[in-house]
Parts: structure tokens; sequence; C-alpha cells
């Protein structure tokens, strides 16, 4: 699903250059929940923003489900970031003025589906993560872990073939954190591919493999025994 052969990545900042991931190589096959793992500073949002398309390498190559990302042009990357990838953030990133509703459809929206074939497949996932009821809800009047509930659904409703998480738990406690993880490890349980960056060890271990990064390069790819969140709820 996922090959990336060598990828450097430098930030330049007037003169001086940031050299962040320094040749990096792992392959992430159909079915996976990957933990993506380091301190601080180490490189994973950077890499998870490559793999994502929303940033772009300086060197090595990333092939996507059999599709080499290099030089696409806007139009293209845009294509293939909505029909492949589904992304959830720390900080959510919903739209505030818009319903729980309204933010599930919205990826809908950029495939040209009709409103009501939208609004209907919105629903369907909102139910899925538990939220139907929640649907006409605007996001202040939900709790953080409902939030990262909708953010999972509207990563979802493209049906996109892998699921990118930064810090999906960052900005929860630990109980909704581990509901939110049930959800995840539900999701990679029908068969699909999740990323999932963390610097929380009881995260990582919750997947089924761990990626370690240090000072930009992998320094651990481990299969890991999956602790099911639903012990910890
Ligand atoms: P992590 O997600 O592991 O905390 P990041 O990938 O966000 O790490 O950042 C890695 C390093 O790159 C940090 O030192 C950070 O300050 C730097 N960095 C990240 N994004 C930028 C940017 N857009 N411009 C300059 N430096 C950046
Ligand atoms: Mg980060």
């Amino acid at each position: 699903m996922i090959e990336i052969k060598d990828l450097h990545k430098s930030y330049k900042m007037g003169s001086n250059s940031l050299h962040v991931l320094k040749g990096i190589n792992f392959s992430v096959e159909e079915g996976e929940l990957v933990a993506i793992m380091g301190s601080s500073g180490s490189g994973k949002s950077t890499l998870l923003n490559i793999l994502g398309m929303l940033d772009e390498a300086d060197e090595g190559e990333y092939v996507l489900d059999g599709i080499p990302i290099k030089n696409l042009n806007e139009t293209k990357a845009a294509n293939y970031r909505n029909k492949f990838l589904g992304f959830i953030f720390q900080s959510f990133n919903l739209i505030n003025y818009k319903t729980a509703l309204e933010n599930v459809a919205l990826p809908l929206y950029y495939q040209k589906l009709p409103r009501k074939q939208r609004q209907e497949k919105a629903l369907q996932y909102l139910e899925q993560v538990g939220l139907k009821e929640w649907s006409h809800h605007l996001p202040s009047e939900l709790s953080g872990g409902q939030k990262q509930r909708v953010a999972i659904a509207r990563a979802m409703v493209a049906e996109p073939k892998v699921l990118l998480a930064d810090e999906l738990t960052g900005a929860l406690d630990s109980t909704t954190s581990y509901e939110v993880m049930e959800l995840i490890q539900k999701i990679n349980d029908q068969g699909n591919t999740i990323l999932v960056v963390t610097h929380e060890p009881d995260i990582a271990q919750m997947c089924k493999r761990i990626v370690h990064l240090k000072d930009g390069v992998i320094v651990k790819d481990e299969k890991v025994k999956q602790v099911r969140a639903k012990a910890h709820v």
C-alpha cells in the first residue's frame, strides 16, 4: 500500500537548513495498524505530512497503492489526496459553523456526489462512530472525544485507502483516548490501513506494529502484541 525509499527532508531557514528526515525506508501493507513513535521534534509529523501528500520530500521515492508520488501538479495531487487519504488531527480541525453531519459530508462534496447521497452517507458514517443522535449538533456542543469521532467519520466517509492520524489522542484524557483507540481498532479490524503518529507508549501498544523514529531515522521497527483498548475503558 505504502512504499518509501531513502526519504530525505530538510527545512530551510534563512541560510541554515535543518535536516529532519535522513533516509527513511519502510513499507506498509494493506490492513496494517502502524504507530510511528518518537519524541517531540523527531520528525513524525514531517513524515506523516509527506505520506499524506501535504508536503513533499526533497529526495527519495514514495509509491502509494502502486502510484509514484512525485512532481504531481496541484490538481492531480488534490485528487489523489481526496481519493486515497483520510486525515485525523490532534485538534480535530472541524468547521465550527457546520453541524457534525455537514462536517462529515464535506469530503463527498469534492467527489461531486449529489447532496442527498452525501447526507445519507455522512449519516451512515456518523452512526458507525456512535454519533447518529448528534448529527445536527455543532462542534461546540460536543465533547473532545465526540469531536474526534466526528473527525474520524469525516476521514472515512470518502473510503480512503489509508487513514493518517497525527497525535489523535493528544488533546484527550486517558479514558477518552482509549475510547477513541477502541474505535480505531474496530475500523482496522474491518480491514482498513491506519498509521498513527504518537509519542505515547500506551497508544502505540494498541497498534500492531511500532516504528520508532529518532533524529530523523528509523531506529526500530517491530511487530507488537496488540493491547485491546476496550480492556482499559
Ligand atoms: P514531531 O512531529 O516528531 O514533533 P516535526 O516533524 O513536527 O516533529 O518536526 C521535526 C523538526 O522539524 C522540528 O525540529 C521542527 O521544529 C522542525 N520543523 C517542522 N516543520 C517545520 C517547518 N515548516 N519549517 C521549519 N522547521 C520545521
Ligand atoms: Mg508532530
